[in-house]
C-alpha cells in the first residue's frame, strides 16, 4: 500500500502525536494531516530533519503542522506540549500516544536505566498526555485518544520484559481511560500492531544478527518474523488509515478496544 488516502473527514480537528519525527508516529502524522487535521509532531531527532519533517506535511497535505520537542521521560514538558498545542492550534482533540523505545535483555541482566526508560516513555508519558488533554476534550464535548500498544500488550516474548509490561500497561490503561469517558463522545482505544519495518525494529534486526550469527534475511525470516502468520511486515499506512478510520464517526462507538493490526499473530 504505497499511497495514502486522501479524505477531508477530519478537516477543522486538531491532533498532537507523540513520538512522530520517524516510523509509525509519523505515518499516524502524515494520515491525519491527508485526512485534514492541522497536527502537531514531536520526537527526538536533527533539527534541520525534523524542519524538513514538518514543513513536509504542510506542503503535502495543506494543513497546519507544528513541532514540539517535550521528552516524553518528563511530565513537565508533556504538559507544556498540550499546552503549546491548545495555544496554537486551538485544541486537542486527537491525541496519539506513539513514543516508545525497545530494549532486549534476559531479565537477570535487565539494565535498571533501560527498564525505567522503557516504562517512562512507552506507558507513563500516555497518563500524562491523556491526563493533560482530556479536560479540553471534555470542554468541547468530542475527543480521540489512540494509543499504540503492540502486539506485545497482548502476548509475551522472551528478553522484552519491560516492553511487554509497558504494552500490557497501555492496555489496561486504555481500557480505564474508555470506562471513565464512556458516557461522553470521547473515545479511547488501542492498536496492536505487529512487525513494521520502522528505525525500531531495523535496530533489533541488526542485534538479533549478531546474537545469533545469522544473515540479516534469516533474521528477518526466522526470527522477527517467526510468529506472524502472514510472514510480512505490516504497513505504516495500514495503521495510519485505521487511525483515521478510528477518529470518523463510523467509530463513534468503539471504545476500550485493543485492535491487534498483526497478520494472525494473538490467534494462536
Ligand atoms: P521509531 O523508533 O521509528 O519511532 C519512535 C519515535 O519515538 C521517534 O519519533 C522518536 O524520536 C520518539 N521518541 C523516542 N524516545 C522519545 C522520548 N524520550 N521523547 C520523545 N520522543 C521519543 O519506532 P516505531 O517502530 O515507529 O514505534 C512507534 C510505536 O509503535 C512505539 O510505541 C512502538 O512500541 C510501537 N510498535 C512498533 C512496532 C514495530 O514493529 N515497529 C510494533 C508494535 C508496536
Amino acid at each position: 500500500m504505497s499511497n495514502i488516502l486522501q479524505t477531508d473527514i477530519l478537516k477543522g480537528k486538531n491532533a498532537l502525536v507523540t513520538g512522530s519525527t520517524s516510523g509509525i508516529g509519523l505515518g499516524m502524522a502524515r494520515a491525519l494531516a491527508s485526512a485534514g487535521a492541522n497536527v502537531m509532531i514531536n520526537g527526538l531527532g536533527e533539527a534541520d530533519e525534523i524542519e524538513a519533517t514538518r514543513a513536509a506535511i504542510e506542503a503535502d497535505f495543506g494543513g497546519r503542522a507544528l513541532f514540539h520537542g517535550a521528552n516524553m521521560l518528563n511530565g513537565e514538558e508533556i504538559r507544556d506540549m498540550v499546552a503549546t498545542a491548545e495555544a496554537e492550534l486551538g485544541s486537542v482533540d486527537i491525541l496519539i500516544n506513539n513514543a516508545g523505545i525497545q530494549y532486549v535483555s534476559a531479565i537477570d541482566e535487565f539494565p535498571e536505566d533501560k527498564w525505567q526508560a522503557i516504562i517512562a516513555i512507552n506507558l507513563v508519558s500516555n497518563f500524562h498526555t491523556i491526563k493533560a488533554a482530556l479536560p479540553g476534550m471534555k470542554a468541547r464535548n468530542w475527543g480521540r485518544i489512540i494509543n499504540l500498544a503492540s502486539a506485545h500488550g497482548l502476548v509475551a516474548s522472551p528478553y522484552k520484559s519491560a516492553y511487554v509490561a509497558a504494552k500490557h500497561g497501555v492496555l489496561g490503561l486504555t481500557k480505564t481511560v474508555a470506562l471513565e469517558i464512556a458516557e461522553t463522545p470521547i473515545t479511547c482505544n488501542a492498536i496492536c500492531p505487529g512487525y513494521v519495518r520502522t528505525p525500531l525494529v531495523e535496530g533489533q534486526i541488526k542485534d538479533q544478527a549478531k546474537v545469533h550469527k545469522m544473515s540479516e534475511e534469516q533474521v528477518i525470516r526466522d526470527v522477527i518474523l517467526a510468529a506472524q502468520p502472514n510472514k510480512r511486515f505490516v504497513e505504516i499506512e495500514e495503521l495510519g488509515q485505521l487511525a483515521v478510520f478510528l477518529c470518523g464517526p463510523a467509530a463513534n462507538s468503539i471504545n476500550g478496544a485493543s485492535l491487534p493490526v498483526e497478520g494472525g499473530w494473538t490467534a494462536r
